[in-house]
């Protein structure tokens, strides 16, 4: 019974994203544009495309393609998106956000006991590293241009199937913890791990929970994180290019096991990874 659970979420995770586009009626009759995605997707509303906004939030299309990255946060609900194209023209789309539930996972007899009782000067020490962090990986008005395409790049080569685990709600020995930020991909032990994208390294530092880290910078707001490195071989801004490799494959900071972490962050949004590593037109399109 348990498999059987198991295996239903796993699929479930690993199946390509339905595209819940449909058109709208509003209540003047006319038929709206519209895109339904859930919590830590990503929407798209391709052709002509040179600026883009959800809500109060704007950002440049990516090669004439608007995308809206979705917070696995974002509070379900109706949403305006608008583009304006290359022509000039100004058009608007309602976003519908459905909830995902968010999967619990329970890690029992966590071997590194340090994470499960955080010492007074480990949490000062996280929470002055957080502080590094929150600032880079938050939405900003104005950013570098996109050097990056979709897809982006694989992480990792071979690229193993993730564990679906992106998004989930944990407990360590029974205590609860912030929703895991990424998709964790089981690669082995001192393998190469790579860029997603051209970019510029942010940072590359030994942190507390996710280990040697490093934060990559691909333009338009799209920064990617590599996480529990055995070791890293860049520098804050360094440039790297697509399918460089950074580092290694490792167990640093709060694992079980050696693994390769991957999140994207994508204007200030937390979403599943595994979207952009589809082909685009395989993710939900305004229709
Ligand atoms: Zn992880």
């Amino acid at each position: 019974m348990k498999a059987i659970l198991l295996i239903a979420l796993i699929s479930s995770y690993l199946n390509l994203p339905p595209n819940h586009a449909q058109n709208k009626k509003t209540s003047l009759g006319t038929v709206g544009k519209s895109v339904s995605v859930a919590q830590g997707e990503v929407a798209r509303w391709a052709g002509n495309c040179l600026r883009c906004s959800l809500e109060k939030r704007a950002w440049s299309a990516v090669n004439g393609t608007c995308y809206y990255p979705v917070d696995m946060d974002m509070k379900p609900g109706s949403y305006t998106i608008s583009r304006r194209t290359t022509g000039g023209k100004l058009e608007t789309a309602t976003l519908q956000v459905m909830l995902k539930a968010c999967t619990q996972e329970d890690l029992k007899n966590f071997p590194k006991k340090e994470y499960i009782n955080v010492s007074p000067q480990n949490q000062a020490r996280a929470a002055k590293e957080a502080a590094v962090i929150n600032p880079i990986i938050s939405y900003k008005a104005t950013v570098r241009p996109a050097v990056f395409d979709l897809p982006i790049g694989k992480p990792a080569n071979p690229l193993p199937k993730g564990e679906g685990n992106f998004g989930a709600c944990r407990t360590f020995d029974g205590q609860p913890r912030d929703r895991h930020t990424g998709q964790d991909y089981p690669v082995g032990m001192g393998e190469p791990a790579l860029s997603a994208g051209n970019g510029r390294v942010l940072l590359a530092a030994n942190h507390f929970y996710s280990g040697n880290s490093v934060y990559i910078d691909h333009g338009n707001g799209l920064i990617s994180e590599y996480f529990h490195l055995k070791s890293y071989s860049v520098k804050p801004n360094q440039t790297v290019t697509k399918g460089q490799k950074i580092g290694l494959v490792g167990e640093t900071g709060r694992v079980t096991g050696p693994h390769l972490h991957f999140g994207v962050r994508w204007h200030g949004a937390c979403i599943n990874p595994g979207f952009l590593l589809i082909d685009p037109s395989d993710i939900p399109q305004v229709k």
